[in-house]
């Protein structure tokens, strides 16, 4: 079998994600227990202790979301959809690190969340606009805070990007979990080939950014798939969601309590008939958001004491991968 470094894979035929590929251990690992595994990292110069931040979606990341992932050591952006942004306009005791708005937001917020340091999310499909750069620029020469713009699928444009003052790019198109993207309109690749290729443009041309893998990420595996891939932090929507503080009520059915969880770009959402690239769904009842980050933070762990990987940066420096076939995926998976 052929062991598949980062440039390999990036040569791969076929655009693949994170169920194609698999991380190979092909060291003794020196790491004795998986707690010795360290996860902290730096992103836009916020201390994590584990390189996750929540969609800005309005059934994941409302005011009580994103104060518990801050308190967890990881970073929820409030959504643009609800009053969750009225909320922090007007309070300003929240403990709160980025917040997401959309390209018609009113000046006065945007300042005022500026003002007080938040990283911005400029929250758009894709980012490779030129209305969106514009206003990347704006915000970024007006306040100088952080800006994070999204999203793209590949990194041909990520110069122009950098360009434009964006400090960090949300990576993935067509791959949520509850996106109709790639259905409606035929656009988008697969989330492993997508980070590979923005890997590589910022290495190439020694660009200043950081890469978000968004979208698409199932479990902790996946999680460790995508920084092995070399994204520094991920995005998660749907293994967020159904939990405690995401907002929305728990709706008993059949026995089981679930959540709901929708698109940014649903019907439910938009509640008009305009163009939909987004699903609704209800998943289960997940309880406290602790519990799901302490599962990513674990598996993660493991997969990093499997890699001989003491920190994150050396996770992100991996560079054995195998792709699966078909069958040896589905050997992969519990049986009943
Ligand atoms: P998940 O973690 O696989 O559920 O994916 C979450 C990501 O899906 C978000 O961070 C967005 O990038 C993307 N997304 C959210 N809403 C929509 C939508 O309505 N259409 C397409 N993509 C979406």
């Amino acid at each position: 079998m052929k062991i598949y470094s980062k440039e390999t894979l990036n040569d791969h035929e076929l655009s693949l994600t994170y169920d194609d590929i698999s991380l190979v251990p092909s060291e003794v690992s020196r790491i004795k227990s998986r707690k010795e595994a360290n996860t902290e990292t730096v992103f836009l110069e916020h201390d994590l202790l584990l390189p996750v931040l929540s969609s800005p979606m309005d059934s994941v990341t409302g005011v009580l979301m994103a104060e518990s992932l801050h308190d967890l050591g990881c970073i929820g952006i409030i959504n643009r959809f609800d009053s969750s942004l009225d909320q922090v306009y007007n309070n300003d005791e929240h403990k709160i690190t980025a917040v997401s708005i959309s390209l018609n937001h009113d000046a006065s917020l945007v300042e005022k969340m500026a003002e007080r340091g938040y990283i911005i999310c400029i929250d758009t499909a894709n980012a490779n606009n030129k209305t969106v750069l514009e206003k990347c620029e704006y915000i970024k020469s007006k306040y100088g805070v952080k800006v994070i713009v999204g999203n793209v699928a590949q990194g041909s444009s990520l110069g122009e990007l950098v360009d434009a003052g964006a400090d960090a790019v949300r990576i993935g198109i067509g791959g949520g979990s509850v996106c109709t993207t790639s259905i409606q309109t035929g656009i988008g690749i697969g989330q492993a080939s997508s980070l590979l290729d923005l890997y590589f443009a910022r290495e190439s041309e020694k660009l200043n950014i950081g890469l978000i893998a968004d979208g698409g990420i199932k479990s902790p595996g996946d999680v460790a798939k995508a920084l092995a891939l070399g994204a520094d932090v991920v995005m998660l929507g749907r293994m967020l969601a159904g939990t405690k503080e995401a907002p929305g009520e728990v709706i008993k059915y059949n026995d089981q309590l679930w959540k709901k969880y929708r698109g940014s770009a649903s019907f439910g959402v938009k509640m008009k008939n305009e163009f939909i690239e987004g699903e609704e769904t209800m998943i289960p009842y997940k309880g406290p958001v602790e519990s799901v980050i302490d599962a990513i933070s674990d598996g993660l762990r493991s997969s990093m004491s499997y890699m001989n990987c003491l920190n994150i940066s050396e996770l992100r420096s991996t560079e054995s991968f195998a792709i699966l076939s078909q069958s040896s995926y589905l050997e992969r998976l519990p049986k009943k």
